[in-house]
């Protein structure tokens, strides 16, 4: 993961390698590679821009006389830019309601049962909790019976009305079982679309008015680079959503999305999926991720 991305900022640092002092000139050839390799990430342009700036700034201002060689003292710098950028300490998920409800959104394909199943089961062996997974995808029979799977595997039962084509109603009896049978968390999977449409917008937002959850979660596929950004832009409209959850970072990924995100939805990212088995979910440590980046 971040290969690219981690080697090209390596090779921007290295420009300040063999220096003995911090210079306006080096500095800024290093930014520029610095923002180039972001670029090449596909990390958006305004970001690239007002990281770099910071990043150049906070260089200029050190002292030469600091003990720290040029470019170790760069590397510093990028590395706690990155991790602000990334969102600065790791948030928790609120568990206080009783249940706690937990509403996933995202569009289709973007890992929404898979990290349903994930978070259950996280929440389960790590958190001690009994949760309940409810399918609130109408559409797709398949979806459902993909949830029930996913329960299975874990050990988490799962809520289905294949009778009913109202989601909401769903949603809402899914939380009447989980009071009735003692659950205290409660995740809803709900349907996704290939892209933004109205139609998919109205209906989550029609599902997270009625149930008002204590936690509404948007699932992207870091793979989508820029795309990534700009469905998190759209569901945050609507939702307000409290977190970001970055499937699919053991792939090809650029990288950019996890950089960006933050920034332009100002939400921080809360789990990362790192592959398709139920285990493979991690909590998001922002300081950890600019490490790997950075190689
Ligand atoms: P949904 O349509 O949003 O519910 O998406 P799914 O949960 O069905 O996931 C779509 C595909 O992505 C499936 O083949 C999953 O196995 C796969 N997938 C989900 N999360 C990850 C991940 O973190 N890494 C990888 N490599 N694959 C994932």
């Amino acid at each position: 993961m971040f290969d690219n991305l981690s080697e090209k900022l390596d090779k921007a640092l290295h420009v300040l390698k063999g220096h003995g002092q911090i210079t306006e000139i080096n500095v800024a050839e290093t930014t520029k590679e610095v923002r180039r390799a972001l670029l090449d990430a596909d990390v958006n342009f305004k970001i690239a821009k007002e990281f770099t700036n910071r990043v150049k700034e906070k260089a200029l201002g050190q002292d030469v006389l600091t003990t720290l060689q040029p470019g170790q003292l760069m590397v510093k710098i990028v590395k706690d830019e990155l991790t602000q950028l990334m969102g600065g300490e790791s948030e928790g998920i609120n568990l206080s309601g009783n249940p706690s409800v937990i509403l996933m959104s995202g569009l289709q394909g973007s890992g929404k049962t898979t990290f349903s199943g994930k978070l259950a089961n996280f929440l389960k062996s790590k958190k001690s909790k009994n949760p309940l997974l409810v399918a609130c995808d109408v559409y797709r029979p398949a979806a459902i019976d993909q949830l029930h799977v996913v329960g299975e595997q874990i050990g988490v039962p799962v809520y289905s009305d294949r009778e009913n084509t109202d989601p909401v109603a769903i949603a809402k009896a899914g939380i009447a079982k989980a009071k009735s049978d003692g659950h205290n968390v409660v995740i809803i999977d709900t349907a996704g679309r290939l892209a933004v449409d109205e139609r998919m917008m109205t209906e989550i937002s029609d599902i997270h008015k009625a149930i008002d959850p204590q936690e509404t979660l948007f699932v992207v596929d870091a793979m989508t680079g820029q795309d990534a950004v700009n469905t998190a832009k759209a569901f945050n409209d609507i939702l307000n959503f409290d977190g970001v959850i970055l499937t699919k970072l053991d792939g090809d990924t650029r990288g950019g999305a996890a950089i960006s995100i933050k920034s332009v939805v100002d939400k921080p990212i809360k789990f990362i999926g790192t592959g398709e088995k139920m285990e493979a979910i991690d909590i998001f440590y922002p300081s950890r991720m600019a490490d790997r980046i950075l190689g």
